[in-house]
């Protein structure tokens, strides 16, 4: 545990992260977010943050060495995309019991689980995960990857995030060391050149990067590495090599973008692929940063008249939706996702804020934010379930845009819904990506169930006054069937 404190300590130092150099020393080592408490579901554990960040590399056999329970927890909880691998789906786990620890068996174990993938399907790495139970009773994992990589002559990479170390954003952060200690580097590519760049912190959520990808390979300008979306562990490998990187997600993989830059001197620039300005700004940033690293100057233009050529296909399939979209109301609740990004580009096609999330944001996004809609009233810290609900059953909003978990707020609110966290169904990034979203909404607000469910119930109408003498057959007969009974009613609740 001496070497995770050490590297804890290192990760709440990060220089790169504003926030962080706004505090004293003592405030730093405390780190940004309060540990949870391990098992608490709330926000995931570190070893979740870890397999967040790794699982997305598709051919490698993720091990995780526990009790079966924290697979069952962390198993591919986000919707991330393979083009080919299929690994990385596998689940594979030591499946710890209680006589294994008492006997002492965690190492012993571990190394046999390794050896068995290893025979069954050979692949380019198995990352090994250690968890709340193998940390307490002190297995040696690193000592065990070692032994076993020696042996089997294939890379065993070490994930030293167990969950009692604290939140799943430190987990990712210690994911990224890991690459870091025992993977980036360790290859080197024989076709490296001046137009390679690594995208960093993109999780490929629905395939969405895809939507991306076909715009850079237009400029000429290669992917060494997506990570971890979509990645091959080649890829991770050799990714030292690449000229310039951008960082999509910087909460999650900060300490990755700086070390790289440190040691390897690859620059990077943070920025978001949501958006028409957004993604056309992040296309002109790599050519710049690919420009000052040594690549043909003439990429800018080929750029500028690539964004030029797609921002006119995008505006053009937008306008078809303005008209419909112009004015409607839209409560952000994201979580994770960059909220600037999708507020700057729901504003472009007209669209009013009326609140959004920055829980999660970090200071820069709020900046943006506020820089954006001119007025810090409709950023809130977070809105509990029933402020959310009234905000809603008010109509103060036509659409929610969140995630899974308050989606039954929006549903029982009879509001418009869409998801836009990480087990989204659809991809929205890039020009492509913006007109989905932007699809997306407007088939959620004009969906016609809404005027249905909207109606009122017909136990909720006044009756209809029936001036009748008593003893008449209304009054007096039975009812037998159902039929019966729905003819009554129909005759008996006045227009509702
Ligand atoms: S690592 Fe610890 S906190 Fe995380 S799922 Fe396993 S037991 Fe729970």
């Amino acid at each position: 545990m001496s070497s995770l404190s050490a590297k804890i300590q290192d990760v709440f130092n990060e220089p790169a992260c504003e926030r962080n150099r706004g505090k004293d020393a003592k405030a730093r080592k405390e780190g940004c977010s309060k540990p949870l408490t391990p098992g608490a579901a709330a926000g995931g554990c570190a070893f979740d943050g870890a397999k967040i960040v790794l699982q997305p590399i598709t051919d490698v056999a993720h091990l995780v060495h526990a009790p079966l329970a924290c697979e069952g927890n962390s198993w591919d909880n986000r919707g991330a995309a393979s083009s080919g691998a299929t690994l990385w789906r596998t689940s594979f786990t030591t499946d710890l019991t209680e006589l294994d620890v008492v006997m002492g068996q965690g190492e012993r174990k571990l190394f046999k689980a390794i050896r068995e993938i290893k025979e069954a399907y050979a692949p380019p790495a198995i990352f090994v995960y250690s968890t709340c139970v193998t940390a307490l009773i002190g297995d040696d994992i690193e000592a065990v990857c070692k032994r076993a990589g020696e042996k089997f002559g294939l890379a065993v990479v070490p994930v030293n995030a167990p969950g009692l170390a604290g939140s799943k954003n430190l987990g990712n952060k210690l994911a990224a060391e890991a690459l870091l200690d025992h993977v980036i580097g360790t290859v080197e590519p024989d076709d490296a050149g001046p137009y390679d760049i690594n995208i960093l912190g993109e999780f490929n959520l629905s395939g969405e990067f895809w939507m991306v990808k076909p715009l850079l390979d237009r400029l000429g300008i290669r992917v060494r590495a997506c990570i971890p979306g979509d990645a091959r562990y080649l890829d991770v490998a050799s990714a030292h090599r690449a000229r310039a990187a951008m960082l999509v997600c910087s909460t999650a993989l900060i300490n990755l973008a700086r070390k790289m830059e440190e040691r390897w001197d690859i620059p990077f620039f943070e920025g978001s692929f949501y958006g028409i300005t957004d993604t056309s700004e992040a296309l002109r940033n790599i050519a710049e940063l690919l420009v000052r690293k040594g690549a043909d100057p003439e990429i800018l233009n080929r750029t500028q008249t690539l964004i030029a050529v797609e921002e006119a296909i995008a505006w053009r399939k937008l306008e078809a939706y303005r008209r419909r979209l112009q004015g409607k109301r839209v409560l952000l609740n994201t979580g994770g996702v960059k909220s600037w990004s999708i507020v700057h580009a729901l504003m472009e096609i007209g669209m009013e804020i009326v609140g959004t999330s920055v829980k999660k944001s970090t200071v820069e996004d709020k900046e943006r934010i506020n820089q954006i809609l001119k007025d810090d009233n409709h950023m809130f810290e977070q809105m509990a379930a029933r402020d959310l609900y009234a905000m809603l059953s008010e109509h103060k909003a036509d659409i929610m845009l969140s995630g899974g978990r308050t989606q039954f707020i929006a549903l029982k609110a009879k509001t418009p819904w869409l998801d836009i966290n990480q087990e989204r169904q659809h991809p929205y990034a890039g020009y492509d990506g913006i007109v989905e979203l932007v699809r997306q909404i407007d088939l959620a607000i004009h969906n016609p169930i809404w005027s249905q469910v909207r109606e009122p119930a017909p136990w909720d109408c006044q009756p209809a006054v029936v001036d009748e003498p008593p003893g008449t057959k209304s009054e007096t007969a039975t009812l037998h069937t159902v039929q019966e009974f729905t003819a009554t009613m129909a005759d008996d609740f006045g227009e509702c």
